[in-house]
């Protein structure tokens, strides 16, 4: 095992691996990783895989839809199954507060080039016919977000950085 390096990465969880897979395709070809136990032996393994687009800040959106698209097109990129699938989701609004925050999303959503659409209950039945809309304003359908596997994701994050050029060392526990 090689003892010097440009970049060394602690920790081979969703944030060390994809520190690793961005200097890869940023040009860097000289980065080892680091990981005590093997990758995704930390909370990375136990993530329920949501992938939202629904945020109140716009910058977090921008993240949240550049990691959907990443995790769109990895498969393909590396050749590696990342157990990705586009649901589509839902949110609920009683109130007419959270109405009015349903609304603002969307218009922030807009200017970051997101599809996310307010619907009223019919339109939530169409989509999800065992919905109770009792006492429901209305939602917001988002068509784009899903789920997916983050062991899944990392180790193949890991793979295209492997393609790179680039190091992904593990150490013993
Ligand atoms: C696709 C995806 C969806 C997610 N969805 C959700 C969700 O719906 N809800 C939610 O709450 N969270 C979600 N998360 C976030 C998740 O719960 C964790 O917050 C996240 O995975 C933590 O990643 P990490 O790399 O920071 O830490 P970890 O996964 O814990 O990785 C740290 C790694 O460092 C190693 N390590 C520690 N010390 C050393 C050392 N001294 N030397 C070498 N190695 C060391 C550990 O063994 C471990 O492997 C999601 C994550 C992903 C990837």
């Amino acid at each position: 095992m090689k003892n010097e390096t440009d970049i060394l990465i602690i920790g081979g969880g969703i944030a060390g691996i994809s520190t690793l897979y961005h200097l890869t395709r940023m040009g860097w070809s000289d980065v080892m990783l680091a990981e005590k136990i093997e990758l995704t032996s930390g909370s990375t393994w136990h993530a329920a895989g949501n992938l939202p687009h629904f945020s109140n800040s716009y910058n977090v959106m921008k993240l949240q839809q550049y990691s959907i698209d990443l995790y769109t097109r990895l498969e393909k990129e590396t050749g590696h199954p990342v157990d990705h699938h586009q649901t589509g989701a839902l949110r609920l609004a009683h109130t007419r507060s959270r109405m009015d925050e349903f609304e603002r999303v969307v218009a922030m959503s807009e200017l970051a080039g997101l599809r996310l659409e307010m619907i009223d209950t019919r339109r939530m039945e169409e989509l999800h016919p065992f919905l109770d809309t009792t006492g429901l304003l209305g939602g917001l359908w988002h068509p784009d977000d899903g789920h997916i596997d983050p062991t899944s994701v990392t180790n193949t994050l890991a793979a295209g950085a492997r393609q790179g050029g680039n190091y992904c060392a593990q150490q013993p526990g």
